[in-house]
Protein backbone atom coordinates (compact mmCIF):
# COMPACT_ATOMS: atom_id res chain seq x y z
CA UNK A 1 0.00 0.00 0.00
CA UNK A 2 1.44 3.58 -0.17
CA UNK A 3 1.26 5.82 2.29
CA UNK A 4 1.76 9.15 0.74
CA UNK A 5 0.87 11.31 3.34
CA UNK A 6 -1.63 14.52 2.16
CA UNK A 7 -0.86 16.46 5.16
CA UNK A 8 3.16 15.68 5.47
CA UNK A 9 3.67 19.25 6.75
CA UNK A 10 1.47 19.66 9.74
CA UNK A 11 1.39 17.85 12.77
CA UNK A 12 -2.46 18.99 13.00
CA UNK A 13 -5.38 18.00 10.94
CA UNK A 14 -8.51 19.02 11.80
CA UNK A 15 -11.39 17.62 9.61
CA UNK A 16 -15.14 17.80 9.28
CA UNK A 17 -17.69 15.23 8.70
CA UNK A 18 -21.11 15.36 8.42
CA UNK A 19 -23.66 11.88 8.59
CA UNK A 20 -27.03 12.22 6.06
CA UNK A 21 -30.05 12.31 7.49
CA UNK A 22 -31.38 8.98 9.32
CA UNK A 23 -34.81 7.64 9.12
CA UNK A 24 -36.01 9.03 11.66
CA UNK A 25 -35.20 13.03 10.87
CA UNK A 26 -36.32 12.72 7.34
CA UNK A 27 -40.01 10.93 8.68
CA UNK A 28 -40.03 14.03 10.94
CA UNK A 29 -39.01 16.18 7.53
CA UNK A 30 -35.92 17.33 9.12
CA UNK A 31 -34.06 20.06 6.73
CA UNK A 32 -30.90 19.56 5.83
CA UNK A 33 -29.05 22.84 6.66
CA UNK A 34 -25.61 21.53 5.81
CA UNK A 35 -23.68 21.72 2.36
CA UNK A 36 -19.93 20.94 1.62
CA UNK A 37 -19.07 22.88 -1.74
CA UNK A 38 -15.21 21.48 -1.81
CA UNK A 39 -12.95 19.08 -0.03
CA UNK A 40 -12.13 21.90 2.49
CA UNK A 41 -15.28 23.98 2.75
CA UNK A 42 -18.34 23.29 5.07
CA UNK A 43 -21.72 26.08 5.04
CA UNK A 44 -24.14 25.93 7.76
CA UNK A 45 -27.33 27.77 6.35
CA UNK A 46 -28.69 28.75 9.42
CA UNK A 47 -32.44 29.96 9.71
CA UNK A 48 -33.15 33.37 10.98
CA UNK A 49 -35.93 35.49 11.49
CA UNK A 50 -36.00 39.21 10.76
CA UNK A 51 -37.55 41.65 12.63
CA UNK A 52 -40.66 41.65 10.79
CA UNK A 53 -40.75 37.80 10.94
CA UNK A 54 -40.01 36.77 7.35
CA UNK A 55 -37.81 33.48 7.37
CA UNK A 56 -34.11 33.57 5.75
CA UNK A 57 -31.03 31.72 6.15
CA UNK A 58 -27.70 33.21 7.18
CA UNK A 59 -24.77 30.56 5.43
CA UNK A 60 -21.79 30.91 7.82
CA UNK A 61 -18.26 29.11 5.91
CA UNK A 62 -15.71 27.29 8.04
CA UNK A 63 -12.78 26.01 6.19
CA UNK A 64 -11.04 22.77 7.69
CA UNK A 65 -7.90 20.36 6.46
CA UNK A 66 -11.03 18.19 4.42
CA UNK A 67 -14.59 17.96 5.13
CA UNK A 68 -16.18 15.18 4.25
CA UNK A 69 -19.40 15.55 3.23
CA UNK A 70 -22.56 12.59 3.71
CA UNK A 71 -21.35 10.51 0.71
CA UNK A 72 -17.98 9.79 2.52
CA UNK A 73 -17.41 6.00 3.66
CA UNK A 74 -15.63 5.70 6.97
CA UNK A 75 -12.78 4.19 4.57
CA UNK A 76 -12.33 7.15 2.72
CA UNK A 77 -12.77 9.27 6.19
CA UNK A 78 -10.20 7.14 7.47
CA UNK A 79 -7.55 7.61 4.43
CA UNK A 80 -7.45 11.35 5.19
CA UNK A 81 -7.63 11.40 8.67
CA UNK A 82 -5.88 8.59 10.43
CA UNK A 83 -3.84 6.63 7.71
CA UNK A 84 -0.97 9.24 7.63
CA UNK A 85 -0.68 8.73 11.32
CA UNK A 86 -0.12 4.71 11.16
CA UNK A 87 3.37 5.91 9.62
CA UNK A 88 3.93 7.89 12.55
CA UNK A 89 4.25 5.61 14.83
CA UNK A 90 6.24 3.12 12.60
CA UNK A 91 8.87 6.00 12.66
CA UNK A 92 8.53 5.91 16.40
CA UNK A 93 6.38 8.60 17.00
CA UNK A 94 2.95 8.96 19.03
CA UNK A 95 -0.52 10.22 17.32
CA UNK A 96 -3.29 10.60 18.55
CA UNK A 97 -6.90 10.63 16.43
CA UNK A 98 -10.35 12.51 18.28
CA UNK A 99 -13.91 12.29 17.11
CA UNK A 100 -15.52 15.33 18.28
CA UNK A 101 -19.04 16.17 18.44
CA UNK A 102 -22.77 16.25 19.49
CA UNK A 103 -24.11 12.86 21.11
CA UNK A 104 -25.84 10.95 17.52
CA UNK A 105 -23.48 13.07 15.26
CA UNK A 106 -21.34 9.61 14.12
CA UNK A 107 -18.47 9.53 16.54
CA UNK A 108 -18.82 6.27 17.23
CA UNK A 109 -20.20 4.68 13.89
CA UNK A 110 -16.67 6.81 12.88
CA UNK A 111 -13.98 5.38 15.04
CA UNK A 112 -15.63 1.69 16.42
CA UNK A 113 -17.73 0.79 13.62
CA UNK A 114 -21.21 -0.45 14.07
CA UNK A 115 -21.44 -4.07 14.94
CA UNK A 116 -25.18 -4.38 16.06
CA UNK A 117 -24.62 -8.24 15.69
CA UNK A 118 -26.42 -8.44 12.99
CA UNK A 119 -24.29 -9.48 10.03
CA UNK A 120 -25.86 -7.04 7.40
CA UNK A 121 -25.46 -4.57 9.65
CA UNK A 122 -21.25 -4.58 10.41
CA UNK A 123 -19.08 -1.58 9.02
CA UNK A 124 -16.30 -1.10 9.98
CA UNK A 125 -14.51 1.86 11.43
CA UNK A 126 -11.21 3.61 11.75
CA UNK A 127 -10.06 1.32 14.76
CA UNK A 128 -10.09 -1.45 12.27
CA UNK A 129 -8.89 0.30 9.80
CA UNK A 130 -5.67 1.34 11.44
CA UNK A 131 -5.45 -1.96 12.75
CA UNK A 132 -5.17 -3.25 9.39
CA UNK A 133 -2.70 -0.91 8.07
CA UNK A 134 -0.97 -1.27 11.06
CA UNK A 135 -0.12 -5.57 10.06
CA UNK A 136 0.47 -4.42 6.29
CA UNK A 137 3.45 -2.47 8.01
CA UNK A 138 4.86 -4.48 10.32
CA UNK A 139 5.54 -7.07 7.80
CA UNK A 140 6.95 -4.45 4.90
CA UNK A 141 10.50 -4.95 4.34
CA UNK A 142 11.61 -1.48 5.47
CA UNK A 143 9.74 -2.49 8.77
CA UNK A 144 9.96 -5.89 8.83
CA UNK A 145 13.56 -6.28 10.56
CA UNK A 146 11.98 -4.30 13.75
CA UNK A 147 10.36 -7.08 14.76
CA UNK A 148 7.38 -4.78 16.05
CA UNK A 149 5.14 -6.51 18.39
CA UNK A 150 1.86 -5.78 18.11
CA UNK A 151 -0.84 -4.45 21.25
CA UNK A 152 -4.06 -3.21 21.87
CA UNK A 153 -5.78 -1.41 25.37
CA UNK A 154 -9.20 -0.13 25.16
CA UNK A 155 -10.59 1.43 28.26
CA UNK A 156 -13.22 4.42 29.35
CA UNK A 157 -13.19 7.59 30.78
CA UNK A 158 -16.39 8.45 32.67
CA UNK A 159 -16.17 11.48 35.63
CA UNK A 160 -12.78 11.69 36.07
CA UNK A 161 -12.23 7.93 36.33
CA UNK A 162 -10.59 5.41 34.31
CA UNK A 163 -12.03 1.81 32.92
CA UNK A 164 -10.75 -1.16 31.73
CA UNK A 165 -12.67 -1.89 28.86
CA UNK A 166 -11.20 -5.19 27.89
CA UNK A 167 -11.16 -6.46 31.33
CA UNK A 168 -15.30 -6.45 32.90
CA UNK A 169 -14.76 -2.41 33.47
CA UNK A 170 -12.63 -2.76 36.05
CA UNK A 171 -11.48 0.40 37.66
CA UNK A 172 -8.33 1.91 37.10
CA UNK A 173 -5.75 4.17 38.86
CA UNK A 174 -3.80 7.09 37.15
CA UNK A 175 -0.04 7.41 38.60
CA UNK A 176 2.35 10.29 37.35
CA UNK A 177 6.04 9.43 39.13
CA UNK A 178 8.84 11.62 39.83
CA UNK A 179 9.52 12.03 35.88
CA UNK A 180 5.57 13.33 35.21
CA UNK A 181 5.43 9.84 33.40
CA UNK A 182 1.70 9.05 33.29
CA UNK A 183 0.69 5.39 34.18
CA UNK A 184 -2.77 3.35 34.30
CA UNK A 185 -2.45 1.16 37.02
CA UNK A 186 -2.87 -2.33 35.70
CA UNK A 187 -4.63 -1.60 31.95
CA UNK A 188 -4.68 -4.69 29.66
CA UNK A 189 -2.48 -4.53 27.13
CA UNK A 190 -3.29 -7.47 24.62
CA UNK A 191 -1.16 -8.64 22.34
CA UNK A 192 -2.47 -9.45 18.82
CA UNK A 193 -0.85 -10.53 15.98
CA UNK A 194 -3.53 -10.49 13.12
CA UNK A 195 -6.27 -7.46 11.93
CA UNK A 196 -9.01 -10.58 13.46
CA UNK A 197 -7.88 -10.67 16.31
CA UNK A 198 -8.22 -6.77 16.76
CA UNK A 199 -11.80 -6.74 15.73
CA UNK A 200 -12.76 -9.26 18.48
CA UNK A 201 -10.95 -6.80 21.00
CA UNK A 202 -13.04 -3.71 19.52
CA UNK A 203 -16.71 -5.81 19.67
CA UNK A 204 -15.88 -7.15 23.13
CA UNK A 205 -14.72 -3.83 24.67
CA UNK A 206 -18.01 -1.73 22.73
CA UNK A 207 -20.00 -4.43 24.58
CA UNK A 208 -18.57 -3.50 27.63
CA UNK A 209 -18.85 -0.17 27.03
CA UNK A 210 -22.70 0.30 26.40
CA UNK A 211 -23.40 -3.33 28.44
CA UNK A 212 -26.92 -2.62 30.69
CA UNK A 213 -27.62 0.65 28.94
CA UNK A 214 -30.73 2.72 27.71
CA UNK A 215 -29.99 4.59 24.56
CA UNK A 216 -31.76 7.91 26.08
CA UNK A 217 -29.72 7.79 29.62
CA UNK A 218 -26.25 6.02 27.75
CA UNK A 219 -23.31 6.73 29.52
CA UNK A 220 -21.65 6.33 26.45
CA UNK A 221 -22.47 10.33 25.49
CA UNK A 222 -20.96 10.95 29.01
CA UNK A 223 -18.01 9.36 28.74
CA UNK A 224 -14.43 9.19 26.54
CA UNK A 225 -13.43 5.92 25.29
CA UNK A 226 -10.23 5.77 23.98
CA UNK A 227 -8.47 2.18 21.66
CA UNK A 228 -4.87 2.16 21.53
CA UNK A 229 -2.15 0.21 19.46
CA UNK A 230 0.97 -0.01 20.67
CA UNK A 231 3.88 -0.68 19.08
CA UNK A 232 6.67 -2.36 20.83
CA UNK A 233 10.05 -3.78 20.28
CA UNK A 234 11.53 -6.31 22.49
CA UNK A 235 9.50 -4.88 25.17
CA UNK A 236 10.25 -1.72 24.96
CA UNK A 237 7.66 1.08 23.46
CA UNK A 238 8.44 2.31 20.27
CA UNK A 239 5.24 4.17 19.37
CA UNK A 240 1.63 4.63 19.82
CA UNK A 241 -1.81 5.24 18.43
CA UNK A 242 -4.22 6.61 20.71
CA UNK A 243 -7.62 6.94 18.93
CA UNK A 244 -10.61 8.55 21.06
CA UNK A 245 -14.25 8.69 20.44
CA UNK A 246 -14.71 12.09 22.92
CA UNK A 247 -17.91 12.37 25.03
CA UNK A 248 -20.72 13.97 23.59
CA UNK A 249 -19.97 17.70 23.65
CA UNK A 250 -23.83 19.08 24.07
CA UNK A 251 -23.09 17.24 27.85
CA UNK A 252 -20.38 19.56 28.91
CA UNK A 253 -23.52 22.00 28.89
CA UNK A 254 -25.01 20.24 31.64
CA UNK A 255 -23.53 22.00 34.51
CA UNK A 256 -26.70 23.86 35.49
CA UNK A 257 -28.87 20.40 35.22
CA UNK A 258 -31.02 19.85 38.84
CA UNK A 259 -29.55 16.86 39.35
CA UNK A 260 -26.15 16.52 41.34
CA UNK A 261 -24.33 13.55 39.55
CA UNK A 262 -25.43 14.99 36.19
CA UNK A 263 -24.06 18.30 36.85
CA UNK A 264 -20.51 17.13 38.20
CA UNK A 265 -20.66 15.05 34.86
CA UNK A 266 -21.04 17.58 33.03
CA UNK A 267 -18.62 19.88 34.62
CA UNK A 268 -16.32 17.20 34.16
CA UNK A 269 -16.43 16.82 30.61
CA UNK A 270 -16.49 20.64 29.77
CA UNK A 271 -13.15 20.60 31.50
CA UNK A 272 -11.95 17.91 29.73
CA UNK A 273 -12.67 19.23 26.26
CA UNK A 274 -11.15 22.71 27.36
CA UNK A 275 -7.95 21.43 28.07
CA UNK A 276 -8.12 18.45 25.04
CA UNK A 277 -8.29 22.19 22.93
CA UNK A 278 -5.09 23.60 24.87
CA UNK A 279 -3.03 20.51 24.26
CA UNK A 280 -3.87 20.34 20.99
CA UNK A 281 -2.98 23.61 20.13
CA UNK A 282 -0.17 24.01 22.39
CA UNK A 283 1.03 21.18 20.37
CA UNK A 284 0.80 22.82 16.94
CA UNK A 285 2.21 25.92 18.55
CA UNK A 286 5.10 23.98 20.28
CA UNK A 287 4.41 26.43 23.41
CA UNK A 288 5.86 25.06 26.74
CA UNK A 289 3.06 25.38 29.04
CA UNK A 290 -0.02 22.56 28.36
CA UNK A 291 -2.54 21.99 30.79
CA UNK A 292 -2.20 18.25 31.12
CA UNK A 293 -3.33 17.76 34.36
CA UNK A 294 -6.58 19.88 33.89
CA UNK A 295 -8.76 17.02 33.04
CA UNK A 296 -7.83 12.71 33.41
CA UNK A 297 -7.98 12.64 29.66
CA UNK A 298 -5.57 14.45 28.74
CA UNK A 299 -3.11 13.34 31.63
CA UNK A 300 -3.73 10.06 30.83
CA UNK A 301 -2.53 11.05 26.60
CA UNK A 302 0.09 13.50 27.82
CA UNK A 303 2.97 11.77 26.55
CA UNK A 304 1.55 11.59 23.04
CA UNK A 305 1.05 15.73 23.43
CA UNK A 306 4.80 15.73 23.72
CA UNK A 307 7.83 15.29 21.54
CA UNK A 308 9.14 16.39 18.52
CA UNK A 309 7.41 13.54 16.47
CA UNK A 310 3.80 13.64 17.90
CA UNK A 311 1.11 14.12 15.57
CA UNK A 312 -2.62 14.28 15.95
CA UNK A 313 -5.94 14.92 13.56
CA UNK A 314 -9.19 15.70 15.05
CA UNK A 315 -12.07 14.83 13.11
CA UNK A 316 -15.54 17.17 14.12
CA UNK A 317 -18.77 15.31 13.73
CA UNK A 318 -21.60 16.83 13.00
CA UNK A 319 -25.65 16.28 12.56
CA UNK A 320 -27.10 17.69 9.37
CA UNK A 321 -30.65 18.31 10.45
CA UNK A 322 -31.74 21.81 11.66
CA UNK A 323 -32.37 21.07 15.17
CA UNK A 324 -29.39 20.58 15.51
CA UNK A 325 -28.15 23.91 13.96
CA UNK A 326 -26.60 25.16 17.07
CA UNK A 327 -24.27 22.25 18.39
CA UNK A 328 -22.93 22.29 15.13
CA UNK A 329 -21.96 25.79 15.06
CA UNK A 330 -20.64 24.94 18.82
CA UNK A 331 -18.74 21.80 17.05
CA UNK A 332 -17.49 24.20 13.90
CA UNK A 333 -16.28 27.00 16.09
CA UNK A 334 -14.27 24.38 18.64
CA UNK A 335 -13.07 22.88 15.71
CA UNK A 336 -11.77 25.91 14.39
CA UNK A 337 -9.87 27.25 17.50
CA UNK A 338 -8.03 23.79 17.72
CA UNK A 339 -6.34 25.00 14.51
CA UNK A 340 -6.11 28.68 14.90
CA UNK A 341 -3.10 30.17 15.73
P1 LIG B 1 -22.35 9.25 18.49
O1 LIG B 1 -21.36 8.19 18.83
O2 LIG B 1 -21.70 10.53 18.03
O3 LIG B 1 -23.33 9.51 19.60
P2 LIG B 1 -23.29 7.32 16.59
O4 LIG B 1 -22.01 6.96 15.94
O5 LIG B 1 -23.82 6.36 17.61
O6 LIG B 1 -23.21 8.77 17.26
O7 LIG B 1 -24.35 7.59 15.45
C1 LIG B 1 -25.74 7.73 15.69
C2 LIG B 1 -26.51 6.94 14.65
O8 LIG B 1 -26.27 7.45 13.35
C3 LIG B 1 -26.08 5.47 14.61
O9 LIG B 1 -27.21 4.68 14.37
C4 LIG B 1 -25.14 5.41 13.42
O10 LIG B 1 -25.13 4.14 12.83
C5 LIG B 1 -25.72 6.46 12.48
N1 LIG B 1 -24.66 7.10 11.68
C6 LIG B 1 -23.71 7.92 12.13
N2 LIG B 1 -22.90 8.34 11.15
C7 LIG B 1 -23.35 7.77 10.01
C8 LIG B 1 -22.93 7.79 8.63
N3 LIG B 1 -21.88 8.53 8.24
N4 LIG B 1 -23.64 7.06 7.76
C9 LIG B 1 -24.69 6.33 8.17
N5 LIG B 1 -25.14 6.26 9.42
C10 LIG B 1 -24.48 6.96 10.35
MG1 LIG C 1 -21.13 7.17 20.64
Amino acid sequence: ISMNDPMEEHRICVCVRKRPLNRQELHKKECDVITVPSKCVLLVHEPKLKVDLTKYLETQAFRFDFSFDETASNEVVYRFTARPLVQTIFEGGKATCFAYGQTGSGKTHTMGGDFSGKTQNVSKGIYAFASRDVFLLQSQPRYRNLDLEVYVTFFEIYNGKVFDLLNKKAKLRVLEDGKQQVQVVGLQEREVSCAEDVIKMIEMGSACRTSGQTFANSSSSRSHACFQIILRRRGKLHGKFSLVDLAGNERGADTSSADRQTRMEGAEINKSLLALKECIRALGQNKSHTPFRESKLTQVLRDSFIGANSRTCMIAMISPGMTSCEYTLNTLRYADRVKEL
